[in-house]
């Protein structure tokens, strides 16, 4: 295989819009030549990108020993028999929940308007209003450039849990999953679809780039956003990376935000949640 890695910004691959460049990066059209790719890059220090809605770049430039893998080429979703969608891991959330409603299939509806890749749902489990994403697997392609085996695993072999799936910490790569909805008028799939995409337009700030929630929910402690905006640091800055004023829990690029300042930021909010409630904030969002 010829080297499909080249140069590339990875501003529009993170979004918090982070300006950033890699020396290499690959753009695989097909679960194929996801798995050649991979395959060509055992050994070396690998990183898979969905549509990078929950990362951090920590370095305005990645030289060539770190590969960026990215999963944006590999975008279809089939609507099946018997309640069955099948997306490939680059396939757009959004895209799905779409299709799903005027399929007239029921059980996206609360993960409506989560941006982001399938993939990167399935590896995060994503969640919101008391839904996450793995209600709905039926199943999920992998394939492990450890072994080059490629299998399909249960929703009970991926252990979804909040926030958490068996693949995080290991090599494993999505290539698709397989969701199984329920019947059910696509009139009103879409009317509670508007209703969920209302109930986030009018909290999270949408207005500038983010990746969402910055912490996992704290245990024996209040919400993160409310821990931040007790210690008074909505709207807190550091460069271009802000405490959103609308959600304290978001950290946003008010303008020209660096990675090193989203973490300074993200050091300030553990420091607060630290004096005030003694406990130890655990980042959601994947620092590269
Ligand atoms: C405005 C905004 C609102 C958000 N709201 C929510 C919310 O309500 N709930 C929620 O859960 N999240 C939310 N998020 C975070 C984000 O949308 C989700 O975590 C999403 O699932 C990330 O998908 P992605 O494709 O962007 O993953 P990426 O950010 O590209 O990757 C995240 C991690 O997943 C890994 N990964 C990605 N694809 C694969 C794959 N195919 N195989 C193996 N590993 C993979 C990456 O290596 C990385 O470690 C929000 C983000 C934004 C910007």
């Amino acid at each position: 295989m010829t080297n499909v890695f080249a140069p590339a910004w990875l501003t529009d691959h993170n979004s918090y819009r982070v300006v950033a460049r890699a020396e290499a990066l690959a753009l695989p059209k097909t679960a194929d030549e996801l798995i050649a790719v991979l395959q060509e890059s055992v050994g070396e220090r690998t990183v898979l990108l969905g549509h990078g809605c929950n990362v951090i770049l920590s370095r305005n430039h990645y030289d060539a020993s770190v590969r960026f893998v990215s999963t944006k080429g590999l975008d279809t979703a089939v609507v099946l028999a018997d309640g069955l969608v099948k997306a490939a891991a680059g396939t757009r959330l959004r895209g799905v929940c779409r299709a799903a409603a005027q399929a007239g299939l029921s059980g996206l509806e609360r993960l409506w308007d989560i941006p982001g890749s399938v993939g990167g749902a399935a590896f995060m489990n994503a969640g919101a209003y008391g839904a996450s994403f793995y209600d709905v697997v039926a199943s999920v392609e992998v394939f492990f450039p450890g072994t080059g085996e490629v299998t399909t695993l249960t929703r009970e072999q991926c252990r979804p849990a909040y926030r958490l799936t068996a693949f995080q910490g290991t090599d494993a790569v999505i290539l698709g999953v397989t969701l199984r909805l329920s019947p059910a008028d696509p009139a009103a799939i879409l009317r509670e679809m508007g209703r969920i995409g209302k109930l986030r337009r009018s909290k999270l700030p949408y207005n500038l780039p983010s990746a969402g929630s910055v912490f996992r929910r704290p245990e024996g402690a209040p919400p993160v956003g409310q821990i931040m905006e007790e210690a008074g640091l909505k709207g807190f800055t550091i460069g271009g990376a802000q405490i959103s004023p609308r959600h304290a829990g978001i950290i946003v690029n008010a303008g020209g935000a660096t990675g090193a300042d989203i973490l300074a930021v993200v050091e300030e909010m553990r420091q607060a949640a630290r004096e005030r409630y003694g406990v130890e904030l655990v980042l959601e969002q994947v620092v590269l």
